[in-house]
């Protein structure tokens, strides 16, 4: 392919993935950090693609930054750990904490699995009430895995969103047993013993 055709290409994602992006009313620094496209090209797309009263929403602001609100026993918090799964089976989140992987790979082929998984998660959730840029939040989180990782549950092993640092063993919240940290391979940026040197 011609570096012209590579380059056209490129950009044809970068702006397909900037108008799903607005289209689920993500903040215009959350549209710039996936697609790397100027905070002036993103409101120009919104002028030139989204109609007046199409009933999509320009949400200015910080994003959302407390994990807490994954870790709710509520039906929220239900509905958040349904949308980790969903995160998981799509590939926009690995079973680990990863944070290398946040530079590594490339923003637009990850911007696009998050906006695939969160457009599953709207379509299998009879009221979806998570929004894009807590479901952006809920994937970083859980690649950064410093205040939550994901942890499948020893006796029923469904899959649980965990706090790290707790004074006792998390309950699985669909069976309710204890589910401790298994060994240190698991921990943090701990590797396997067998690949140290
Ligand atoms: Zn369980």
């Amino acid at each position: 392919m011609h570096v012209t055709d590579e380059r056209y290409k490129r950009d044809r994602l970068r702006l397909e993935l900037a108008l799903r992006l607005i289209r689920h009313e993500a903040r215009t620094h959350t549209i710039r950090h996936w697609t790397g496209l100027s905070d002036d090209r993103v409101r120009k797309l919104y002028r030139s693609y989204i109609k007046p009263g199409a009933g999509v929403r320009r949400h200015r602001g910080k994003s959302p930054a407390q994990v807490n609100y994954f870790l709710r026993a509520t039906s929220l918090g239900a509905e958040a750990h349904a949308l980790a799964s969903i995160l998981l089976l799509f590939g926009a989140i690995s079973d680990k904490p990863d944070p290398a992987s946040l530079k590594k790979i490339p923003t637009i082929a990850r911007g696009r699995l998050l906006c695939d998984a969160y457009e599953a998660y709207r379509r299998v959730s009879p009221r979806p009430r998570i929004d894009f840029e807590h479901a952006a939040f809920l994937a970083k989180a859980l690649t950064v895995g410093d205040e939550i990782r994901l942890r499948f549950c020893p006796a029923c092993q469904a899959l649980n969103i965990v706090e790290i640092v707790t004074l006792r063993d998390p309950e699985c919240r669909a069976c309710e047993a204890p589910m401790p940290e298994k060994s240190t391979a698991n921990r943090g940026s701990a590797r396997p013993l067998s690949s140290r040197t």
